[in-house]
Order: C-alpha cells, then sequence, then structure tokens
C-alpha cells in the first residue's frame, strides 16, 4: 500500500478532544508514516498547535509534524516554537507563509514561504525534514502559474525536502504541474493531498477560499442528492476513491489526507482502495 499521512486540525474545546482522540485511534490502524497537525495565525490559537502536537507524538505515538506558518509571526515566536517541537521530538515540520485571519492586519516578519524555510534551516539545521505547500491549480494569490511554480521552486532551493499539493479533483492538474515542477527543475516528492468528501456544501465553501476546483459533473451530482448524506459520502467516497487510484496508478509518492478530524471520510476511501 503506498505511504499515507494524515492530517488533523487542533481541537479548542473538550468535545473537540475527545473527537480528535476517538479519530487518531481509529486512523492508527492505517499506519501512517507521520500525521501533522495545522496551525493558526495569532492569539490564543497559537498554544493549541503545540498541544495537539504534544499529545499525537507522545501518547498516540505517531511521528507528529506541527504545521508552522510566518504571517502575523516574529521570527523570535518562530524560534520558540522551533524548540519547543524539538524538545517535544518532533522531526518534520510542514512550512507554510498561511493566511491572516480576517480582521488581523498586522503582516509577520517573514514575508513568504520560502523565507520561513530559509529561517527554519538556520536555526535548526537539518534537524527537521520539511515540508512545504504547493498549487496544481494555482495559488489564489499568484501572478500566473509559472510564476506560482518559479515561487514554489524557491522554496525547495530554501531547503525544502518535499511538498504537499492543495487538493484537487482533477487527476490531469496533478500531473501536468509534476511536469511543469520537473521542467522547472524541482526535484522533491510532490505528495497529492487529498480531501475525502463528507459535507458537499462545506466543501464548495471551502473550495471558493482556497481556489480548488469542483468538477462540474461533480457538483451537479452532489447538488442532486440533496439533503440525502449517505449518497453523497458514497458517491464521494467512489470520487475520491477513484482519483487515489489514478494518483497512484500514475506514480505518486504518497497520500496526504486532509481529514477535518474524522475517521470515517478517510478510512473508507483507503478501504475502497485497498479491495481496487
Ligand atoms: P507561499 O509559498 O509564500 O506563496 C504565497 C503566494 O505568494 C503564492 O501566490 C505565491 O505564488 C506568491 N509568492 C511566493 N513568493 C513570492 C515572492 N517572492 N514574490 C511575489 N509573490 C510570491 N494555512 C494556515 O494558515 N495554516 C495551516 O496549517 C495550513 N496548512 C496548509 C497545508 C497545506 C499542505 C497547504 C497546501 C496549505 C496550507 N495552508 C495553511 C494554506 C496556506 O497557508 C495558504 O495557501 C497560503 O495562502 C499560502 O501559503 P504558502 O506557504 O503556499 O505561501
Amino acid at each position: 500500500m503506498i505511504p499515507v499521512s494524515f492530517e488533523f486540525y487542533p481541537p479548542k474545546n473538550d468535545d473537540q478532544r475527545a473527537q480528535l482522540d476517538r479519530t487518531a485511534k481509529r486512523l492508527k490502524a492505517h499506519d501512517p508514516e507521520y500525521v501533522s497537525c495545522t496551525f493558526g495565525a495569532g492569539g490564543s490559537t497559537l498554544r493549541y498547535t503545540p498541544e495537539t502536537v504534544r499529545q499525537l507524538h507522545q501518547e498516540h505515538g505517531f511521528h507528529a509534524a506541527p504545521h508552522l506558518s510566518c504571517v502575523g509571526g516574529t521570527r523570535e515566536e518562530i524560534r520558540d516554537l522551533l524548540r519547543l517541537y524539538r524538545a517535544i521530538g518532533c522531526r518534520r515540520i510542514v512550512a507554510l507563509r498561511g493566511d491572516m485571519p480576517s480582521g488581523m492586519g498586522q503582516a509577520g516578519e517573514l514575508r513568504y514561504a520560502a523565507e520561513l524555510v530559509s529561517f527554519i534551516r538556520d536555526v535548526a539545521g537539518d534537524h527537521f525534514r520539511i515540508e512545504v505547500g504547493c498549487y496544481p491549480e494555482t495559488h489564489p494569490e499568484a501572478e500566473d502559474a509559472l510564476a506560482d511554480v518559479a515561487y514554489f521552486k524557491a522554496k525547495v532551493d530554501a531547503g525544502a525536502d518535499a511538498a504537499i499539493t492543495q487538493y484537487f479533483y482533477n487527476a490531469d492538474a496533478y500531473f501536468h504541474f509534476v511536469d511543469a515542477a520537473r521542467a522547472a527543475g524541482i526535484e522533491v516528492p510532490i505528495i497529492p493531498g487529498i480531501m475525502p468528501i463528507s459535507n458537499f456544501s462545506q466543501l464548495r465553501r471551502f473550495s471558493q477560499a482556497c481556489g480548488a476546483e469542483i468538477p462540474r459533473w461533480i457538483t451537479r451530482r452532489m447538488l442532486a442528492y440533496g439533503d440525502d448524506t449517505a449518497s453523497i459520502r458514497d458517491f464521494g467516497a467512489d470520487v475520491v476513491a477513484g482519483l487515489c487510484q489514478r494518483l497512484i496508478d500514475g506514480g505518486a509518492p504518497a497520500l496526504h489526507f486532509y481529514t477535518l478530524n474524522m475517521a470515517k471520510p478517510t478510512q473508507t476511501v483507503l478501504q475502497r482502495l485497498a479491495i481496487a
């Protein structure tokens, strides 16, 4: 079976903590290479990611990789977090620029993810394996698709070891993107980010914000199901398992699942893949 990793977000209350605990226990059965935990810029959210990473690493026994974003943060804050993650035992970081939450205006000291990658290398040398984000359908703020690939290369040149893509539902977007990256001299593994489908209206909102396209044939079918969540999940699992199979057949090195802290949608996809 292809290597997998699972992404979680940090819970902020007891109910969410209990949910992540259940999800982590269930997904452990799939033996992920590592799990990662997202990071929100600023304020109290600063402490949720380290708490969750500690728990995933020390209590659940995963290799846990914190996401670390530079938007809104200072070099000193980032240095402190790196120290903390090192003390927890982490060997992997997902390094991102991040997005400023609306209403928070203050920019960070580092502007782009490439600067963050070089800062991590300066501070921590080769201690951490560094993953960065990349965008088969082009980052929404990019000047154009080629500029986006050039900025991706800057992150690799700064010291990134691998990249995880934004999610997508069109396998050709991934294959063309990998070709463009290779042509630009990017040699690191490019791991598809996979978003299982469980709540279609939520997925549409996310996708509009992050520039991921949901093909019309999927949207039309999902809309036809209306409130029939069982059919939405069943069709969604078929679509995503089919996508994963095409990616595996086309040479994807691993799969990174955006779990949204739910076990079932990811498990269903993995079970269908195993049967296929
Ligand atoms: P960058 O690589 O810095 O690129 C950002 C934009 O700037 C792109 O449009 C790029 O083309 C452009 N750019 C880059 N360098 C330059 C330059 N020198 N001059 C001009 N333009 C430039 N967000 C969070 O807040 N927390 C998370 O935990 C999180 N996890 C994520 C995990 C993955 C796998 C992915 C793919 C995304 C994640 N995000 C997360 C979202 C991410 O932070 C946003 O997509 C953000 O807008 C861009 O981050 P980046 O690291 O790709 O930025």
